[in-house]
């Protein structure tokens, strides 16, 4: 089997979140680190060429109008102070001849402060510059006077403190990246747990479900929970699902276990009496005359009966119920199920009684043909003398569309007993049912057929008659 490499949530989330952060601080440090530069360099430059127009103003401010000359003693005081800030000066006159020379007057100094500069620029900023000239003219009364050539490191460079300056700046971002960085991969860290937590609780959660759920009816019974109380919106959803399933699963387990209950309790006692019978006959207590035979065979029927029911109820309750739906009238439907009836509640000198209008409705006529036999065959069972009405009337409520009444005026429901008269196996009277030869399953039938269109049933009981409507 191919093994797909899979990777936990926890460490997903926060190799991203780490991935992430670390890839914006690096491209923002290299932002940062760019534009420093940039604003840093135009700083420089805006300096060297200030402190260029400085050498000349000053120098401009030792010419001497009278003699036509300079003070040579006071320029070389400015150009050599200049000088050890990387400037090399020269001052000519107006007629070419030099006033003063950086070089000649301190060679030595000029190399050493020049190297200074390189090596500053060269080895802590990689930039390969060499010296450039840059002449300016001594003005004085629209003409020129002189000529100061400056010669420095170009096309810039840093003085000491400025090198200084920006080397602090770039090791304060690195130290800040670096804090960052780990900042945020603790933070990561963390909230990658927070939110990796309630998504491993919820799959531990399905997991042991699953197992308890495959123990089946035998196993664990299905009682675990998940804290739904969640700050994340659809972690609690996702908790709340879980649940829901956990306990829809174990709604359906209880049902299955009380099925499996309901129908080995309804089988055993019938086939607890034919087995005895059967013996009975079969050791010759009993002769296999015909009347025996015919009970024999009429409890066989009775117990084909209650499968046949149990078939039908397990398909309305377990399997998705396909509804052939048509359109026809309930009244007409009322009808023909009552005339089936008629026979046998005259027999017991009970009349069935109509009161029907046409009432056109779409839905599935042989589930619902059910639906009133149930009703109507109960109706007649309970019922010694007295009637049953059946009636069909617009309903009133909104969503319905149609009301049926089953009304009759038998031996009543308990109080107690309504709220459960529509669930598997109900019998009210569990000694008076089994003479009547029910086993409590034709109104959960009917109920599950109701539902199914969408609709209700309800029963109303005074003790003495009782009123069966089916909203539809
Ligand atoms: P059963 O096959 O036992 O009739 P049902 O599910 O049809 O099963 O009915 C459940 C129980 O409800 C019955 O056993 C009976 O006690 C009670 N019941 C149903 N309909 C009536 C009625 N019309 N009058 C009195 N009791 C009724």
């Amino acid at each position: 089997m191919k093994r797909i490499f899979s990777i936990s949530l926890q460490n997903r989330l926060a190799l991203t979140y780490a991935l992430f952060i670390g890839f914006a601080l690096a491209v923002l440090t290299v932002i940062i680190n760019i534009f420093t530069g940039l604003i840093f360099t135009s700083l420089v430059k805006t300096n060297i060429a200030a402190k260029s127009t400085e050498i000349v103003r000053v120098v401009g401010e030792r010419y001497n109008p009278m003699s036509r000359g300079f003070d040579t003693v006071i320029i070389e005081a400015i150009g050599m102070y200049f000088v050890h800030e990387g400037y090399i000066t020269t001052v000519e006159d107006e007629s070419g001849g030099l006033v003063w020379d950086a070089r000649a007057c301190d060679m030595r100094e000029c190399i050493t402060v020049i190297y200074e500069i390189a090596g500053r620029m060269e080895g802590q900023f990689g930039m390969s510059g060499a010296m450039r000239k840059e002449q300016y003219p001594i003005m004085y009364a629209g003409r020129t006077v002189g000529i100061v050539t400056i010669e420095t490191y170009g096309p810039y460079f840093y003085s000491e403190t400025e090198s200084t300056f920006l080397a602090s700046i770039n090791r304060l971002l690195v130290i800040a990246t670096i804090i960052l960085m780990v900042t945020s991969f603790v933070i990561s860290v963390i909230l990658s747990r927070a939110i990796a937590r309630p998504v491993n609780k919820s799959a531990e959660a399905a997991r042991q479900i699953a197992k308890a759920h495959a123990g089946g009816v035998g196993g664990k019974p299905l009682t675990i929970r998940i804290d739904d109380k969640c700050q994340t919106k659809e972690l609690a959803e996702l908790a709340r699902s879980i649940n829901s399933l956990a306990a829809e699963l174990e709604e359906a387990e209880c049902r299955q276990k009380q099925l499996t209950s309901d129908v080995a309790h309804e089988l055993r006692t019938p086939l607890t009496c034919l087995q005895g019978d059967i013996e009975a006959m079969i050791d010759g207590v009993y002769k296999p005359d015909r009347e025996r035979l015919e009970s024999l065979h009429e409890e066989i029927i009775r117990l084909a009966g209650l499968v046949n029911d149990l078939n039908t109820l397990t398909s309305l309750e377990w399997e998705r119920l396909t509804l052939n739906k048509a359109e026809f009238d309930l009244a007409a439907l009322l009808r023909v199920t009552a005339e089936q009836f008629r026979a046998a509640a005259a027999e017991k000198g009970v009349e069935i009684h109509l009161c029907l209008v046409e009432s056109l409705l779409t839905a599935d006529y042989d589930r619902l043909k059910q639906v009133f036999i149930n009703l109507l065959s109960n109706a007649v069972k309970y019922t010694d003398n007295g009637c049953v009405i059946v009636s069909v009337q617009k309903a009133t409520t909104v969503g319905v569309e149609w009301e049926v009444f089953i009304t009759d005026t038998g031996i009543g429901i308990p109080e107690v007993d309504l709220p459960h008269i529509f669930e598997r196996f109900y019998r009210t009277d569990k000694s008076r049912n089994r003479s009547t030869g029910g086993v409590g399953i034709g109104l959960a039938i009917a109920a599950a057929i109701v539902h199914a269109h969408g609709g209700t049933i309800s029963v109303e009981s005074n003790g003495k008659s009782s009123v069966f409507k089916v909203a539809l």
